[in-house]
């Protein structure tokens, strides 16, 4: 075989400089409760019945977009279906970013996937953080933003549960009008449905709603999210995304999931996460392992540790949660919100450590 240290020289620069994008799942963890890529722990069998398989799939399956622009309160040309709303936020990069000259402006901390795909792209990243984007005016906001391209706002924002006001979404969009677009990622809007920024694609041309069926409607393995926008954004992002970018099998199985019958049971399965977490959010509240908890929206905790440490001692209990680094800090722990068997692994947990932290004190005075 020839030198294969030689392909590296064939890499962009930006590709060779790239750190492979750590998910959940791709950390070999090995464990029995998982609680780290905030999945539902709700899951269906789906009935499907599939016969014309040697044909190629609706490139936009009308069934689920009818089904979804009902759901969203918008109209079906206002949807588009990708593969998850990762592909959401791939397309408006590469739709609407030059690389090596374009920027998009982030929230830090935040959802990962954005920096990640701006990196593949060849697009400057213009970090900005959470604090500005809750506390700063909206001037500030827009000066900050400068001539970036997509301002990403993450609502609730992964991982720290905070939301930003409709309000000021609304004005940040207003006086962003013809400079740039306001992408707001409600992958966790079902957990607080009244704060959707989806009836304000009404009013603005430069806003995107990206949602996902991946998390309260508990389908991550199906890989389906929607981008939803006016027709006239979205149409130049028609031209770029593949031309059958959603199999017949998943198309099948996320109509099903849209149907009203389904859209209840998700609701009910979200009132039950939303009390799990109120239950949750007291117990770490009630934790002397833990030094601070930040009460937000999403079907997840995060949460400060007082002694990193107490991370491992998850581990080897098969208690498998996502560790951060956040504010420079690598203490920080986001915990899923599952059913009530694994939250009492959290709780077993959680006690086995203040056992332990009581003991210390008890031996020291
Ligand atoms: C989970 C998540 C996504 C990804 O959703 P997929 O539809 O599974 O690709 C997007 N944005 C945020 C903030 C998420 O937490």
């Amino acid at each position: 075989m020839s030198d294969n240290s030689k392909i590296t020289t064939l890499l962009p620069d930006n590709i060779a400089a790239l750190t492979a994008y750590s998910s959940a799942k791709s950390e070999k963890l090995t464990g029995t409760t998982w609680l780290n890529a905030n999945e539902s722990p709700y899951s269906r069998t789906p009935n499907i019945n599939l016969t014309d398989l040697n044909r190629y799939p609706d490139p936009q399956p009308q069934q689920v977009i009818t089904r979804y622009a009902c759901y969203a309160n918008l109209e079906p040309e206002q949807v588009l279906m990708t593969r998850g709303a990762d592909e959401g936020i791939e397309l408006l990069v590469r739709t609407f970013c030059s690389p090596a000259k374009d920027s998009i402006a982030l929230f830090l901390p935040t959802y990962g996937m954005y920096k990640v795909t701006a990196d593949t792209h060849n697009i400057a990243i213009n970090g900005l953080t959470q604090e500005l984007l809750l506390k700063g005016t909206v001037d500030e906001i827009v000066t900050a933003v400068a001539d970036s391209k997509l301002v990403f706002i993450c609502n609730p924002n992964n991982p720290t549960g905070s939301m930003t006001s409709l309000d000021k979404i609304r004005k940040i969009t207003q006086q962003l009008a013809g400079k740039a677009i306001v992408v707001v990622d409600e992958a966790y809007i079902e957990f607080c449905p009244e704060q959707t920024a989806a009836s304000l694609i009404n009013e603005f041309c430069n806003l995107v709603v990206l949602r996902t069926l991946s998390k309260a409607f508990a389908l991550a393995g199906l890989r389906t999210g929607f981008t939803l926008a006016n027709s006239e954004l979205l149409a130049p992002i028609r031209k770029v995304i593949a031309p059958y970018p959603v199999s017949t099998v998943v198309a099948s199985i996320a109509a099903d999931a849209l149907s009203s019958d389904n859209i209840a049971s998700m609701r009910r399965q979200v009132t039950i996460l939303n009390s799990l977490k109120a239950k949750l959010k007291s117990w770490l509240e009630q934790s002397p392992a833990v030094i601070k908890v930040l009460s937000g929206e999403g079907n997840f905790v995060t949460l400060k540790l007082k002694d990193k440490q107490s991370f491992n001692i998850a581990l080897e209990q098969g208690l498998v949660m996502r560790a951060f680094t956040l504010y420079g800090e690598n203490d920080w722990l986001r915990i899923s919100i599952g059913n009530e068997q694994e939250l009492e692994q959290v709780k077993i947990w959680l006690d086995g450590l203040s056992l332990t932290s009581n003991t210390v004190e008890q031996e020291l005075s």
